[in-house]
């Protein structure tokens, strides 16, 4: 394989349960050698295949497909500038792409590229959502039964529901939510969930950035009796200075960083201790190469882990996020949407869950392929959902 080089670089689109997904797959001059790499990033589809196509796919083709690092640092600023989250779901596809080829090569799991298994399969948490504390218990028993330690509580969706009676005339459309009563609900939700439950159970929540910085401080505190897991996103990346103030006032263990980009972003925040959970968006930095970097910064900190896994990520996402799961010593705590049965007949080799607990199937590379002719049948929609225009009582618009 003294000349092996890239033949082919291209975006997949597919939708097999109704959420737009980007997968790349790499092609190489070996017969049978190839790669997939996950670029979703669901709201921006059609982008994210532009830069595949228009620019990575010229900029790669000839060139030798085990140099990643170099790939990844020349694709990185090829550009000039970068370290946006189009541009960087772009080169996550590639760079996946480009470790499940060396897998394959290496006839071994990138796992075990990295370094071999510190355990044997992920724990995983998923989400229990209910319009009332009763209805949430009701989840959080029903994933118990199915062997589920860590669950993830919201009350009404992210930033709850409470009716908004006090729009002015002429309020634009959009999702409304009323953040005060938003905040108010939550200490009542745990309480009631470790009242009914208790405490053998682990808890988390995820604020969504729906709150201004000093009542998401009040909130960590407010919940520090329920002992949660963690408390996600409980400030925007566009606040991240008051998580001095977070962590100085309150013991609610923090998890951060689904909407970063670059690590200028998460500096701060692990060299000086104030989170306690990665919680990065793969694709959105970039791939494995940069996650795997941020994965052995953090572990030198004391903070482990938690890489954004929900239903906007493609079964190769998915199956990326595990293998680093295994090979991190400081390894917290998986997302895990689910994968309904149309994604696992499009993607054949996912991810299974039993038990809690997530597995690999121990096949070369990332060991999940895609089935394009059943790809083909699940079109795209090409829209972006409601909830990302979310708007105050009044109708100002927030982060969503
Ligand atoms: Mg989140």
């Amino acid at each position: 394989m003294n000349n092996l080089k890239i033949k082919d670089v291209r975006a997949i689109l597919t939708a097999p349960a109704g959420i737009d997904l980007v997968v790349v797959k790499v092609e190489t001059n070996e017969p049978e050698l190839y790669g997939l790499g996950c670029a979703t990033f669901t709201q921006r589809a059609l982008a994210v295949q532009t830069a595949v196509d228009s620019y990575l796919k010229p900029f790669l083709v000839g060139k030798d497909p085990r140099r990643i690092e170099d790939i990844f640092q020349s694709s990185m600023v090829n550009s000039y500038w970068r370290n946006g989250p189009v541009l960087n779901n772009a080169i996550s596809g590639v760079d996946m792409a480009l470790w499940d080829i060396k897998g394959k090569m290496a006839n071994m799991p990138v796992y075990e590229l990295f370094g071999g298994k510190c355990r044997e399969a992920a724990a995983i948490y998923r989400h229990a959502d209910g319009s009332e504390p009763a209805e949430v218990a009701e989840k959080v028993k029903e994933f118990q039964e199915q062997g589920l330690h860590y669950i993830r509580c919201q009350m009404g969706g992210y930033g709850g529901r409470s009716a908004i009676n006090r729009k002015p005339e002429g309020a634009l459309p959009g999702a409304y939510f009323d953040a005060d009563a938003y905040e108010r609900s939550i200490p009542i939700l745990f309480s009631y969930l470790r009242d009914k439950i208790g405490y053998e159970v682990e808890f988390l929540h995820d604020v969504h950035e729906r709150l201004t910085p000093v009542r998401a401080l009040g909130l960590a505190k407010a919940l520090e009796p329920y002992r949660l897991f963690f408390l996600e996103d409980a400030l925007a990346p566009e606040q991240i200075e008051w998580f001095r103030l977070l962590r100085q006032q309150s013991a609610t263990p923090i998890a951060m960083g689904e909407l970063f980009n670059n690590p200028n972003e998460w500096k701060m925040l692990v060299s000086e201790q104030l989170i306690d959970f990665i919680r990065v968006h793969i694709s959105q930095i970039g791939g494995l190469t940069p996650a795997r970097k941020l994965a052995i910064f953090c572990e030198t900190y004391g903070i482990r882990t938690a890489w954004h896994g929900p239903g906007d990520v493609s079964p190769v996402g998915h199956a990326a996020n595990v293998h680093l799961d295994l090979a991190s010593p400081n390894f917290g705590i998986q997302e895990w949407a689910g994968l309904s049965e149309p994604l696992q007949e499009v993607f054949p080799g996912c991810p299974e869950l039993k038990k809690g607990y997530v597995y690999l199937n121990d096949q070369p590379g990332l060991g999940i392929d895609i089935d394009e002719k059943k790809a083909a049948k699940y079109p795209c929609a090409n829209k972006v959902p409601e909830w990302t225009v979310t708007r105050l009582p009044d109708g100002t618009l927030v982060r969503p």
